[in-house]
């Protein structure tokens, strides 16, 4: 077989392409602390139109944007309703905790949706001995829902639940380009329930750094006073937001690319003993797929294959992830599903 490396771990592997390092060494920059990168000027005022609300903050990192959206909304023992699986819950390090004081609450989900009954049954009492209710929280995709986007009437069903009980509500969405495209159904449109939401440009969109939170005026001058709090204040970071630019400009619509190769992978690996996965749910880049009982551990798999060139990671107890991206074209998928092929009869066996 070649020796074609493919690298499936994560949308996040991607490097800047060389018109998107030309978009950076030619950005107009300033200092964005003082508010004079015209850069980043230009990347939060097309990010808040494109995600329909009033302004958005350019950060580091989608934790924190999420991070920011939390410490703005929810303050000193308040108590944040998240889905159990979340990246929040899982993937911040305790964020809420160490930084806002908030109190995360996990709500049971099926694949990223808690359902209206489990929102209206976590909701507190007002009475000293509890926390205060008061913010929601969605993934959309969501991640360890196998990239799944959440279907858009019970997210509705959802949020006017959360209403009813005065709580805020903020969307993870650091992959919504994504959920965006696979479901025709604009950013805005996806955002419009929520009052803030988070957006990555590092995952799908290949941009080597960077994400934004939005919301309404009043919200982003809070957030500001976090970003800086949390070390987040950046200097001549035109360079970086160039780079979202250019993404957003050249790299969201061909997200539909990486959506049919993630279906193609599933759809070859859905053949092989050993693995459990049902295509169908492959809805954006992200293939998860469950090890069969008796069949080899995930590590196994992924150290088989990695001698081959071919990189996944272990997902969960008993699971594989695989993601598509902007460097992975349809023969780095052919070289993946021959990789797994020419593994999986012995891998299966244990
Ligand atoms: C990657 C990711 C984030 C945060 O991203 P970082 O930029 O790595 O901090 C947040 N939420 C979800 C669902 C993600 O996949």
């Amino acid at each position: 077989m070649s020796q074609q490396k493919v690298d499936l771990r994560s949308d996040t592997v991607t490097r800047p392409t060389p018109a998107m390092r030309r978009a950076m060494a030619e950005a107009e920059v300033g200092d964005d602390v003082f508010g004079d990168d015209p850069t980043v000027r230009a990347l939060e005022e097309e990010a808040a139109r494109r995600l329909g609300k009033e302004a958005a903050l350019f950060v580091p990192s989608g934790t924190m944007a999420n991070e920011i959206a939390i410490a703005v909304q929810a303050g000193l023992g308040d108590e944040v309703l998240v889905e159990a699986t979340s990246h929040v819950i899982l993937y911040e390090g305790g964020a809420p905790a160490a930084l806002a004081g908030a109190q995360l609450w996990p709500l049971t989900g099926d694949r990223g949706l808690p359902s209206v009954d489990d929102l209206n049954a976590a909701i507190r009492p007002e009475d000293s001995h509890c926390p205060r209710s008061r913010l929601f929280c969605l993934e959309n995709t969501h991640n360890r829902g196998g990239g799944r986007v959440l279907p858009a009437a019970e997210v509705r069903a959802l949020l006017s639940a959360a209403r009813a009980h005065g709580l805020l509500a903020h969307l993870d969405g650091a992959r919504i380009w994504n959920a965006a495209v696979a479901s025709g159904t604009s950013e805005a449109e996806l955002a419009a329930p929520f009052d803030t939401v988070a957006a990555c440009f590092s995952k799908g969109l290949g941009a080597p750094i960077g994400s934004v939170v939005a919301g309404s005026r009043a919200f982003l001058r809070e957030a500001h006073r976090w970003r800086k709090r949390l070390g987040g204040g950046m200097r001549q970071a035109g360079i970086l937001a160039a780079a979202a630019l250019h993404a957003l400009e050249h790299h969201r619509d061909r997200l539909r690319e990486d959506h049919a190769h993630a279906r193609r992978l599933a759809e070859g690996l859905a053949e092989l003993p050993g693995l459990a996965i049902d295509p169908a749910r492959v809805e954006t880049n992200i293939v998860v797929m469950g090890v069969s009982e008796g069949a080899a551990a995930p590590a196994q798999w992924v150290s088989a294959l990695e001698a081959e060139g071919v990189r996944i990671v272990p997902f969960g107890r008993r699971g594989l992830r695989a993601v598509t991206h902007l460097d992975v074209d349809a023969a780095g998928i052919d070289r993946a599903l021959a990789v797994f092929r020419a593994h999986a009869a012995r891998l299966a066996r244990g």
